[in-house]
């Protein structure tokens, strides 16, 4: 438990530094495949390199797959995504200006990710977490002002981890009574409304649960006409009412979900 609340506010607190990272393509080597490019400081293990390959495209392949976008293959020749390697941890700190926990960060607008070998929780979590984000942000667009618990329930459903273990936290904190409603859920728009670590525990964990509902309750081709409504600038309760008709906004989404656990 002590772990994710952990790493809870790792994502929170990588949102609110990504902004302040540019480009740092000289002194890089390059390795391409079909989605990205992979760029690495001299003596990194080409493994290492393969293994980042092999995952990014990995979870490309079921990110685009939960969000309904599988036929349109994005992200090819000049469109690739860019993942930086570091040599260690030092330089990583050192260029990216990333806090001492720090073990990977993105710019979702760049298509960029940063992070160096080893680094704690990069492949079971960051590397999924912020693909979910720039898939997402690919589909969406940047207009739109999303609620932050929607957007990171998408992010956060990739990490299988977290994933799995949304509905028994879910469940704990309801027999404390101590959920979160939808307005207050919806009144968390940044990390600074994140008061404490309990509370960012169950903000992500009802986020992740709320999305996999919508996920795998209703038919997959759905979500992706609910991202494009979303790009139209479409309220997350306009663009759910015209996706899913049942679904009235956000507040009848949240009753139908509790419903689902047999609340
Ligand atoms: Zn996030």
């Amino acid at each position: 438990m002590k772990l994710l609340r952990i790493f809870c506010l790792t994502i929170v607190t990588t949102l609110l530094f990504c902004f302040f990272i540019y480009a740092l393509d000289k002194d890089f080597k390059e390795e391409r495949s079909t989605h990205f490019i992979v760029y690495y400081k001299e003596g990194i293990d080409r493994d290492f390199i393969e293994d980042i390959i092999d995952a990014a495209e990995g979870y490309y392949e079921e990110i685009a797959d939960d969000l309904g976008y599988r036929r349109y293959n994005f992200w090819l020749w000049d469109e690739r995504a860019h993942i930086y390697i570091f040599p260690d941890k030092t330089s990583y700190q050192k260029e990216t200006r990333q806090p001492d926990w720090s073990g990977g960060c993105a710019s979702y607008r760049d298509k960029k990710i940063w992070t160096y070998p080893h680094a704690a929780g990069f492949f079971d979590s960051i590397l999924p977490h912020e693909l979910g984000h720039i898939i997402f942000r690919e589909f969406v667009g940047f207009k739109n002002e999303i609620p932050l618990w929607f957007e990171e329930g998408i992010a956060s459903y990739q990490e299988k981890s977290k994933r799995y273990a949304a509905k028994s936290i879910v469940e704990s904190f309801i027999s404390e009574d101590k959920l979160l409603t939808m307005e207050e859920l919806s009144n968390i728009k940044n990390a600074h409304d994140i008061v404490n670590s309990e509370i960012a525990e169950i903000f992500y964990a009802q986020a992740v649960s709320i999305v996999y509902f919508l996920m795998n309750k209703f038919e997959e081709y759905r979500f992706a006409i609910l991202c494009k409504s979303l790009r139209e600038n479409k309220s997350l309760d306009e663009a759910l009412r015209k996706t899913y008709f049942n679904i009235k906004n956000t507040e009848d989404l949240y009753k139908q979900w509790l419903k689902s656990l047999n609340r």
